[in-house]
């Protein structure tokens, strides 16, 4: 090996075969490789599309060490370098559904994960309460922190798993179609307060969307995977203009946004052979 820099993320030939070696195989991924650069003061944001079943959501689960997903079947998935063997906090996921503790309060959900870590972290009670106070704050949340989750909307929910990721500062954020139970005014939202706060912590984000807009206002790269088993077919960066500092609503009106949706639009197709984003 040369001596460049150590990407964040690097998937080396990978496959994924569930129920290998049975009648039930299915290979959800295959020949999957890329490397995306630790850029210092800036994470990259890169946006998946592809048809339904064709492992997005294998891919993230491999990146974040998931039992049942996690170790590839085939090649290597490394973060920073070292081979992935499970979960960490310097890995947050956020699901399409909210996975909140029922029983637990806004305030209790975000300072949950801080007690799980906690002989690492080494926080006071009151340091994980400040800390995720200062995230329900920066999510909108602070007059809520009392509430339980079903007393919240799905929008409302969702800031919670986000306050519930951040607060544990990872440098890899697994976004599985986060955005899509909500209404569009709400989505619309979310995109916002997630480039607002991506700016800020500077992670590295994989975010699998099925919206084509949002993957074009939010990405700084897209990838569009092809049918499983899955791999990126196409990777579109240089055509994807910067909408950063204008909010969603304002940059889906301008013809540069437009014109870049028709883009993506047509080579999903090309890569898909018709298919559309799930
Ligand atoms: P996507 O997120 O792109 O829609 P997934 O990554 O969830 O697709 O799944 C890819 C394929 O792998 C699907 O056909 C799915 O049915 C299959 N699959 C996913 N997880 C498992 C599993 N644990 N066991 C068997 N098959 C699975
Ligand atoms: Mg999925």
């Amino acid at each position: 090996m040369s001596g460049g820099p150590v990407p964040i993320v690097e998937f080396r030939a990978v496959e994924k075969t569930f129920a290998a070696g049975t009648p039930k195989a299915f290979t959800a991924l295959a020949g999957l490789s890329f490397a995306i650069e630790d850029i210092p003061g800036h994470g990259e944001f890169v946006a998946v599309l592809g048809p339904s079943g064709c492992g997005k959501s294998t891919m993230l689960n491999l990146v974040a060490g998931f039992d049942g997903v996690a170790p590839p079947t085939a090649g290597e998935v490394l973060v920073r370098g070292v081979p992935v063997t499970g979960p960490g906090r310097d890995r947050g996921m956020i699901f399409q559904r909210y996975s909140s503790f029922p029983h637990l309060t806004v305030l209790e959900n975000v300072t949950f994960g801080l007690e799980l870590n906690g002989r690492e972290l080494g926080h006071s009670a009151a340091e994980r309460r400040e800390l995720a106070r200062h995230w329900l704050a920066r999510v909108g949340l602070s007059a809520h922190e009392q509430k339980y989750p079903h007393q919240l909307s799905g929008g409302q929910q969702q800031r919670v798993a986000i306050a519930r990721s951040l607060v544990l500062k990872p440098r890899i954020i697994l976004m599985d179609e986060p955005f899509s139970a909500l209404d569009e005014p709400t989505r619309l939202d979310m995109q916002a307060l997630i480039l607002e706060l991506w700016r800020e912590i500077e992670a590295t984000v994989f975010l699998v969307t099925h919206s084509i807009a949002e993957a074009v206002y939010l990405g700084d790269r897209i990838w569009i995977f092809t049918h499983a088993p899955g791999r990126i077919g196409r990777e579109i960066r240089d055509e994807i203009p910067s909408f950063r500092g204008t909010a969603p609503i304002e940059a889906q009106t301008t013809p540069e946004f437009q014109r870049t949706v028709e883009l993506v639009t047509t080579l999903f197709q090309g890569v898909t052979g018709g298919a559309v984003p799930a």
